[in-house]
C-alpha cells in the first residue's frame, strides 16, 4: 500500500493506471482471452493461476479488486466468489475430508450452519463441535485427533460474541489445525485476522464491502500456497467465479469503504447508547458498548465497531413485538445488513423455522430480539425513528 493511508489506497489506483488514462477501469465483460500462438497458451497453462486464460479462472475486473482487498487485509493473495456463501462453502470443502472434525461457534451464520450440519455432516461423515468460543478451553476441550478445521465468525452473528483470535490461531498452529474466520461484521477496515494468524479470511460482500445493497458477491483472503490450491480446485471446479460487472461495482464500493465504516461506526455507537438507555429495552448486544461483557477483547483485536446490533425488548407479548417492529418508518424490514439503508430483521423469524424451541433457547436468542443495520442515514432521524416506534408500546 506504499505506507500510505488505506482510504487513499482504495480511492486511487495509481497515476494513468488505466488503458487511455481512464480513471475508472472499464468492464472486461469477456468470457475468454486469445493468445498470439501455441508457445504462449502452452505457457499460460503452466502458470493458470496467474494467466488470464478463461473468465471462470482469471479476469481483469474481478483482479483489480482481489488486488486492493488483499492489500487492505494484510494478506498474500485473494479470491472474489459469487456470494459470501460461494466462499463459505469454498473454504469448507478445501478444509474438510471425509471423516473430518470440525469445530465451529454455536453462534455462526445459519447458512454456514445449515451447510454443516445437512451436507457435510450426512454425506462426508463429518463430525461438528459446536461451542461458544468465548473461552479458549473450550476450544481445547473440543480439539480431536481429526479436527481439519477451526471455523471462526467473531463477532458472531445475532449475538456478536467474540473470540481471542491470537489464542486461536496459536492453539490450531500448534495443532496443525487450519483455521478459517468470517470477517463480514468487523469489514477489512476494523479486524485483521491474518496478522493474528488466522489462515483463511472469508467475507461476504454483500455486505459492507458492497455497501450499497445491490451486489451479491464473497471474498476469500490468505496465503499465496492456501490461496493456488484454493484456486485450481474449489474456485475453478466448482465455478462460484464472480461477475465482471459485480467485480466492477465492487471497485466503485472500495473508494468510499473507509469513510462509510467510519459513519456507520460513528452513528452505530450513538444508537447503541441511545437504546441502552431506553426504559424499554433489556438488554443491547454491541461490542462497542462497555457493558459487552467482551469489551476489553473487542478493544484489543478490533480498530472499531460498525452498525450492526442486536437489542431485546422488554415486552414478551408478541403483538407489542410486532407494533413496534412494524411501526417503524426509516428503518425498513429486510435480510442482509451493511448498506447504506438502515435495516431492522427479527431473528426470530427465521430460526423458528429451521430449529426446535430447545435449539433456539440454546442460542441465547429469544422473540423480542431485534436485530438492525444502522445505515448511513442522520443517526439523530434514525434515534427519532426508534423512539417513536417504541412509545407505540
Ligand atoms: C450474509 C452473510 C454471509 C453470506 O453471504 P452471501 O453474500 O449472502 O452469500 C456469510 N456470513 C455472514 C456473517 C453474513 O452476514
Amino acid at each position: 500500500m506504499n505506507n500510505r493511508k488505506i482510504e487513499t489506497f482504495l480511492a486511487h489506483d495509481g497515476k494513468k493506471a488505466h488503458s487511455k488514462g481512464a480513471v475508472v477501469p472499464p468492464i472486461y465483460q469477456n468470457s475468454l482471452f486469445t493468445m498470439k500462438d501455441w508457445d504462449d497458451i502452452d505457457k499460460a497453462f503452466d502458470d493458470r493461476t496467474n494467466s488470464y486464460i478463461y473468465s471462470r479462472g482469471n479476469n481483469p475486473s474481478a483482479e483489480i479488486v482481489e488486488g486492493k482487498l488483499a492489500a487492505i487485509c494484510g494478506g498474500e493473495s485473494a479470491k472474489l466468489f459469487a456470494s459470501g456463501m460461494g466462499a463459505v462453502s469454498a473454504v469448507m470443502l478445501s478444509c474438510i475430508q471425509k471423516g473430518s472434525h470440525v469445530v465451529t461457534l454455536k453462534n455462526i451464520y445459519g447458512p454456514a450452519n445449515n451447510l454443516l450440519e445437512s451436507y457435510f455432516k450426512p454425506k462426508f461423515d463429518v463430525e461438528i463441535t459446536y461451542i461458544s468460543g468465548t473461552d479458549i478451553q473450550e476450544f481445547e476441550d473440543a480439539i480431536q485427533p481429526n479436527t481439519s478445521l477451526i471455523y471462526l465468525e467473531s463477532p458472531s452473528s445475532v449475538i456478536l460474541s467474540l473470540q481471542d483470535l491470537e489464542a486461536v490461531a496459536k492453539l490450531a498452529k500448534a495443532n496443525n489445525i487450519t483455521t478459517a474466520i468470517d470477517n463480514t461484521w468487523a469489514s477489512p477496515i476494523y479486524q485483521k485476522p491474518l496478522k493474528f494468524g488466522i489462515d483463511l479470511e472469508i467475507h461476504s460482500c454483500s455486505k459492507y464491502i458492497g455497501g450499497h445493497s445491490d451486489v451479491v458477491a464473497g471474498l476469500v483472503v490468505g496465503a499465496k500456497a492456501d490461496m493456488q490450491s484454493l484456486f485450481t480446485k474449489e474456485f475453478e471446479l466448482f465455478g462460484a467465479k464472480i461477475a465482471p460487472f459485480e467485480a466492477w461495482l465492487l471497485l466503485r464500493s472500495l473508494r468510499t469503504l473507509k469513510i462509510r465504516m467510519d459513519q456507520h461506526q460513528k452513528s452505530g455507537l450513538t444508537v447503541a447508547e441511545f437504546l441502552e438507555k431506553h426504559p424499554k429495552i433489556a438488554k443491547v448486544n454491541f461490542p462497542g458498548l462497555k457493558s459487552f461483557p467482551q469489551y476489553e477483547l473487542a478493544k484489543q483485536q478490533m480498530s472499531g465497531t460498525t452498525g450492526l446490533m442486536s437489542f431485546q425488548l422488554k415486552t414478551t407479548n408478541l403483538n407489542e413485538i410486532k407494533t413496534f417492529f412494524n411501526g417503524l418508518e426509516l428503518f425498513q424490514i429486510g435480510v442482509s445488513w451493511g448498506g447504506h439503508e438502515s435495516l431492522i430483521y427479527a431473528p426470530a423469524i427465521s430460526y423458528l423455522k429451521e430449529l426446535n424451541p430447545e435449539q433456539f433457547e440454546g442460542l441465547g436468542i429469544s422473540l423480542g430480539d431485534m436485530r438492525i443495520s444502522v445505515g448511513l442515514e442522520s443517526s439523530e432521524d434514525l434515534i427519532k425513528d426508534l423512539e417513536q416506534s417504541l412509545n407505540k408500546i
